[in-house]
């Protein structure tokens, strides 16, 4: 990851503030994390309003085993209950960042894998927007079951990254619930995520017609 921490939280701030936007982590749900130059996590705060993050409010997190190395400053702030599921996309798929989205698109896509634990994407020239994918391929993306608590869904979170079937893969669904897409870096991260909200949209447009 180039940039200072300093830097890299400014960033995840920037596109906080656009994630928002596209109304993919609102109603303060959703999140980021990216790892800083030392290798530990810069995750953002819990139950907060997304774009209004600042570089302040982040906690900084041993990747390994989930500490807190350095708290927010404000003592108030709780870090985000992605943690446990970012380490472990950052760990099986050696990412430096992953978001967090809560968008509708997301949630419907998901409602698309029926009785199956994946959804196919295939005949989409965005495809070509996800690191390792061609516009022939077809596409497996993971769908899990949600659970009450956010923590609760790293046992099958891990379970889908160790899955040959979606190797290519660098999103996870949620059913009911969202999305962790990740990458190599925070502007890959960016453009996954711009990638597959498309592509999720496209899947469920075209399953109505
Ligand atoms: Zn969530």
């Amino acid at each position: 990851m180039a940039g200072s921490a300093k830097e890299t939280k400014e960033l995840l701030c920037e596109f906080l503030r656009a994630f928002y936007q596209r109304v993919w982590v609102s109603g303060t749900g959703g999140g980021i994390c990216a790892l800083d130059p030392d290798g530990n996590m810069l995750l953002a705060p819990t139950g907060v309003h997304k774009e209004r993050v600042q570089p302040a409010d982040f906690f900084t997190i041993d990747v390994r085993d989930g500490s807190v190395v350095k708290a927010a400053e404000d003592p108030a702030l709780r870090p985000s209950e992605c943690g446990a599921i970012f380490r472990a996309a950052i760990l099986a798929r050696q990412a430096t960042s992953v978001m967090h989205s809560h968008a509708l698109s997301s949630v419907l896509a998901a409602d698309l894998a029926g009785d199956r634990d994946h959804v196919a994407i295939r005949d989409l020239e965005m495809l070509k927007g996800v690191r390792g994918v061609a516009n022939r391929d077809t596409h497996l993306v993971p769908v899990i079951m949600n659970t009450p608590r956010e923590s609760e869904l790293t046992d099958q979170v891990e379970a889908a990254l160790k899955d040959d079937r979606f190797a290519a893969a660098h999103t996870i669904l949620v059913r009911d619930h969202g999305a962790y897409i990740w990458g190599a870096d925070l502007w890959e991260t960016k453009r996954h995520a711009e990638v597959y909200h498309f592509l999720f949209e496209a899947i469920v447009a075209r399953n109505r017609r």
